[in-house]
């Protein structure tokens, strides 16, 4: 959970019946006791206590708005891609983006997008316009807004490269609208100015475009997701790169150089395409993930020298 600013105090049952009903009032879904393998890419992960599923961002507003003056926190899930969750889940409710999908503005140089859109929509509305920004993200998987919060990147592009601005909730529910310069972009990950209380949620993300040609645009994202289907275990139950690349390697280079494909714990296996990718090939839960994960630390470690650290997040 991105960290608050402010003391936060623990979510009674009190407290999340009276957040079901206020959701309710402002027309936002919830669901119980929501299992999150579910809702991650990896298919691991305990329950929450109540899923909350927003489709506008005042509703983000309010939500945000309401927990904070309790000093209380939720956390913030798109696609789950990016994500590995405890077997024992989580103790705060979450909000689920997936359903804020809906306004995508093109603006002169400038497309705008709602944080729950996946990345690939994004990028097929883009070129199905002429437009080029978001090529780079082909075959990335998730929300938009999820690739900002983690400056997500691919073949030479990132985020932080084609963002103009965010739109952002902070913790006490103020809207934000922070421009690049003003975010801290850094290798996977992004920091907010001092003026957006944690956790924050972004809502929408403006993306620079150009004018491109149709056809070569549509060419070269197929190439690019293509070449993704070919080093990537896309289609098996992952959440993408366990470990962040070293200072002048690649991990996955650096774990085959240690023997780790196919080293396994319980469900979860070492992926014989790629060695920075584990998969959960028979109901792998937490556990095994992390006990595997703990061994390819270990291997990096004796073998290369090289101190892993990990790129997924851990809820
Ligand atoms: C097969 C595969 C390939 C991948 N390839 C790449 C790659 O090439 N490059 C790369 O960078 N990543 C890659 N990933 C990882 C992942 O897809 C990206 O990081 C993606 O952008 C995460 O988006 P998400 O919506 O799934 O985020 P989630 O997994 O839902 O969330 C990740 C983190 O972001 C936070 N978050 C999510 N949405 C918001 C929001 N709206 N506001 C604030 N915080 C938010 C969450 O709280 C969490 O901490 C890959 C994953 C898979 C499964």
């Amino acid at each position: 959970m991105t960290t608050a600013d402010h003391t936060t105090e623990r979510w009674t049952s009190a407290a999340l019946a009276d957040l079901e009903r206020m959701a309710e009032t402002i027309g936002v879904a919830s669901r119980h006791l929501e299992p999150l393998r579910r809702h991650t890419s990896f298919g691991v992960g305990g329950p929450c206590p109540l899923m909350l599923f927003p489709e506008r961002p005042e509703q983000v507003v309010d939500l945000a708005q309401w927990a904070g003056q309790r000093a209380l926190c939720c956390r913030i899930l798109g696609g789950g891609t990016n994500l590995l969750v405890g077997d024992a889940g989580v103790a705060e409710p979450v909000i689920n983006t997936t359903r804020m999908t809906l306004e995508t503005r093109f603006e002169r140089d400038r497309a705008v997008f709602a944080a729950g859109l996946p990345t690939a929509r994004a990028l097929h509305k883009t070129v199905a316009a002429g437009l080029d920004g978001l090529v780079w993200a082909a075959g990335l998987p998730g929300t938009l807004g999820g690739a900002a919060a983690g400056n997500a990147g691919c073949w030479g592009g990132d985020m932080a490269s084609c963002t103009e601005y965010l739109d952002v909730v902070d913790g006490r529910g103020q809207l934000h609208r922070v421009a690049t310069a003003d975010l801290g972009w850094e290798y996977r990950s992004l920091a907010m100015p001092r003026s957006v209380i944690s956790p924050w949620f972004v809502v929408a993300v403006a993306v620079r475009v150009q004018e491109g040609d149709p056809l070569a645009l549509r060419t070269s994202y197929e190439e690019l997701q293509t070449r993704k289907r070919d080093k990537q275990p896309v289609g098996a139950r992952n959440s993408g790169c366990v470990f962040r690349n070293p200072e002048g390697r690649a991990a996955g280079a650096v774990l085959d150089a240690a023997g780790c494909k196919g080293m396994r714990v319980g469900g979860a296996v070492v992926s014989e395409q790629h060695a920075n990718f584990i998969v959960n090939d028979r109901g792998a839960t937490c556990e095994d993930v992390e006990g595997l994960i703990d061994q390819l630390v270990a291997a990096a470690r004796r073998t290369e020298g090289i101190d892993l650290q990990p790129e997924v997040r851990r809820w």
